[in-house]
C-alpha cells in the first residue's frame, strides 16, 4: 500500500543551474586539453542531470551510460550491487568521468568505478550531484560533488521515488504525511 506524501523542495532549480556551471568550469580545468573525454552516466537518476552538465562543458565529449542495481523501487540501498546495463563503447586509454545522482552508502559509485578502473581509462574521475555523507558505509568522495545534503530521501531532478518524480526540475524531500 502506498504512503500519501508531499514534497518540500530542497534545492531549487536555480541553485542547481549555478552550481553546474561552477562544477563545469572544474572539469573544464581538471581535463583541459582532451579530446578523448567519455561522459558516463549512471541509470537512470542521472539523467537530468549530465544532459544539463554536458551542455555547459566545453570540451569535445561522449556521452555513454551504464546501469547498476540500486533501490528498486523502495527507499532501502542494496549494498550488493550489479551491472545491468554495459556501456556500449570501449574505454581503455580514454579519460572517463563517471555521473551519479547521489552518494549515499558510496556502494554503488565505489563498485562502479572499481568496474570499470579495471578496463584501463587513462583517467577516471567521479561526479555526483548530490552527497549525503551521514550515510557513508565504506569510504568513498567523488571528486566533485554537487551540493552534501542531511540523511533525507530526495526526488526531482531525475531522481525518482518508485519511478514517479523524476520530472520535477527541483530537489524535493519527501515528507510522508500519514507520519504522527
Ligand atoms: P549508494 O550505493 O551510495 O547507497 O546509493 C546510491 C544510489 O541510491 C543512488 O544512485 C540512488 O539511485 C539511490 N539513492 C540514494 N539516496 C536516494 C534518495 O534520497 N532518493 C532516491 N530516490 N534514491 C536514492
Amino acid at each position: 500500500m502506498s504512503r500519501p506524501y508531499v514534497i518540500d523542495q530542497m534545492i531549487s532549480a536555480k541553485s542547481i543551474a549555478a552550481r553546474i556551471e561552477a562544477l563545469a568550469r572544474d572539469i573544464h580545468d581538471a581535463f583541459d586539453g582532451t579530446d578523448k573525454l567519455v561522459v558516463v552516466g549512471l541509470l537512470r537518476g542521472s539523467f537530468v542531470f549530465i544532459a544539463d552538465l554536458v551542455r555547459e562543458l566545453d570540451l569535445p565529449v561522449e556521452v555513454d551510460f551504464i546501469e547498476a542495481s540500486s533501490y528498486g523501487d523502495g527507499m532501502e540501498s542494496s549494498r550488493e550491487v550489479r551491472i545491468l546495463k554495459d556501456l556500449r563503447g570501449t574505454i581503455e586509454g580514454r579519460d572517463v568521468l563517471i555521473v551519479e545522482d547521489i552518494v549515499d552508502t558510496g556502494h554503488t559509485l565505489s563498485h562502479v568505478t572499481d568496474y570499470l578502473r579495471s578496463r584501463h581509462p587513462a583517467r577516471l574521475k567521479t561526479i555526483a550531484l548530490l552527497d549525503k555523507p551521514a550515510r557513508r558505509e565504506v569510504d568513498f568522495r567523488a571528486d566533485w560533488t554537487g551540493f552534501e545534503i542531511p540523511d533525507a530521501f530526495v526526488v526531482g531532478y531525475g531522481i525518482d521515488f518508485a519511478q514517479r518524480n523524476r520530472n520535477l526540475p527541483y530537489i524535493g524531500q519527501v515528507r510522508f504525511t500519514d507520519d504522527a
